[in-house]
């Protein structure tokens, strides 16, 4: 029987990019074909995607209907959603009808389904119309998803927006299954008013509807793992049409890790690494999007050197708002005292999985926080926006393997949670536990891995 084929379609942003190219890897260790679309801006980008390619795996591109010259700067992601929302359709549509076509097989057997980005609706349905069968992967936490599925009963009991001065530490009682913990402040930061005339915040009221769409897919598949979110996917579950929960990806596929940077890996921490003492380096990164202010730079600065131990920090160029990278890189260096090591980019899964590192000070996307999961490294979470805030809240009060320390940027708390977080031995047994408990999941005949393979199943009938 021809093996089945898939494309698969994230949303052009690192995070989306990494997990979904680690989906694909799961693909072609079942023996799958797939085919990964990228925007031509970020193929461009991907620098060793080309090196990846395999007889079964191959890149196609669309344009995001941006300039070429335009910053598509992380800062301000507007104009690329924007324009995705609206080229975006006729675009992908144009690319769906080319790969259908006879002559563009090259080998590869017949498309049997796209998985498309959740956060990318038009292309579910652009593929249903056209008959391709479409599923609906997400990137984010499965609480993220379900805080967002639970916003228009929010909005109804006025506990959404929240008011300005309100007080954050106020309990949610309408999130089923968080009942017990959850806060205003730990809902997605779009929940917050910014101002007392504002409405419901119209990325709120977007990402509300791509929840929903999800419920036109055939199946909805999360990179999480039961063992971290099992009472999110049940109260999900009866709202999609199927639910699939498949991760932590990134530590599932047997072969090498694709390569999935859209930015140059700095390779010389990890030497630098290896000379420093078991447990005694801080990691710290922010991810791919989160910009910071000079005095939130400052504020992070004193508390890591405060706290006395070495530190590896990722400053992305474009992380402190104008402010000039090489310069920042001497700051760091000349507080550091010999104890910092900068990096535009890291190889942070490598880096997270290496014996001297002993905290990980991270902005709790969902990638960074199931990597630190993964490799059982306590966690000091600084959430920047939409699911890191709810994230960071089941790192502190549910999965009790690190720090919550979301909407407060002082330099005394960061010294303080960065040195419990590495001398706490609760913590890092909680940690160790946790990654045993998703390694358990990823085995053989563990729920992701069952999971995985009910999947393969499902997408298999698609062929027949
Ligand atoms: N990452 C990396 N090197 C770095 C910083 C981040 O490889 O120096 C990767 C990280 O391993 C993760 C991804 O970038 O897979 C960031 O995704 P996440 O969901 O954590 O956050 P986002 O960038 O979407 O905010």
């Amino acid at each position: 029987m021809a093996s089945a084929h898939v494309q698969v379609f994230p949303w052009p942003l690192q995070g989306h990019i990494n997990s979904m190219l680690h989906f694909a890897a799961g693909l072609l260790d079942a023996g799958l074909h797939v085919t990964f679309v990228h925007t031509e801006h970020n193929l461009r980008r991907a620098h060793r995607a080309e090196a990846v390619a395999t007889p079964r795996l191959r890149f196609v591109s669309l344009p995001d209907g941006l300039p070429v010259d335009h910053p598509r700067s992380v800062g301000d992601l507007t104009d690329l959603s924007k324009s995705l929302m609206t080229t975006g359709p006729a675009a992908y549509r144009a690319l769906l009808a080319s790969a259908l076509s006879p002559a563009a097989d090259g080998g590869f057997p017949a498309l049997s389904c796209v998985l498309a980005d959740g956060l990318l609706p038009f292309a579910i349905d652009v593929a249903e119309e056209l008959g391709v069968p479409a599923l609906a992967f997400r990137t984010a936490s499965a609480c993220s998803f379900l805080a967002y599925l639970s916003v228009p009963r929010l909005v109804e009991l006025g506990e959404v927006p929240i008011p300005v001065g309100a007080d954050l530490d106020e309990p949610v009682r309408s999130v089923p299954g968080m009942e017990d913990f959850l806060r205003r402040r730990d809902l997605p930061n779009s929940c917050r008013r910014r101002a007392e005339t504002d409405d419901v915040d119209p990325l709120l009221q977007i990402l509300v509807g791509y929840t929903a769409h999800s419920r036109k897919a055939r199946a909805l598949i999360f990179n999480t793992a039961a063992s971290l979110e099992r009472s999110a996917l049940a109260h999900i579950a009866p709202h999609m049409r199927d639910v699939f929960a498949i991760g932590p990806l990134h530590a599932v596929s047997a072969a090498p890790a694709p390569a999935t940077s859209l930015w140059r890996e700095d390779d010389g921490c990890m030497a630098w690494l290896d000379g420093q003492a078991d447990r005694s380096v801080v990691y710290v990164s922010l991810g791919s999007l989160a910009v910071i202010s000079l005095e939130q730079f400052t504020e992070f600065l004193s508390g890591l050197v405060g706290s006395g131990y070495a530190f590896l920090w990722v400053l992305r160029p474009d992380m402190v708002g104008a402010s000039q990278s090489a310069v920042l890189q001497e700051a760091v260096g000349a507080a550091g005292k010999g104890k910092a090591r900068v990096v535009d980019w890291a190889p942070q899964r490598d880096v997270l999985r290496h014996r001297a590192v002993g905290c990980f000070l991270t902005h709790a996307g969902w990638n960074s926080t199931l990597e630190g999961i993964t490799e059982g490294v306590p966690l000091v979470c600084w959430p920047f926006f939409a699911d890191q805030h709810i994230n960071s809240r089941f790192v502190g009060a549910v999965w009790g393997t690190g720090l919550d320390m979301k909407d407060v940027c002082e330099r005394a708390v960061v010294e303080g949670m960065v040195r419990r977080a590495m001398e706490s031995g609760q913590l890092r047994m909680s940690a160790q536990a946790l990654s045993q408990k998703v390694r358990r999941d990823i085995a053989e005949g563990g729920s992701s891995a069952t999971e995985f393979q009910r999947l393969i199943g499902f997408i298999k009938e698609f062929g027949k």
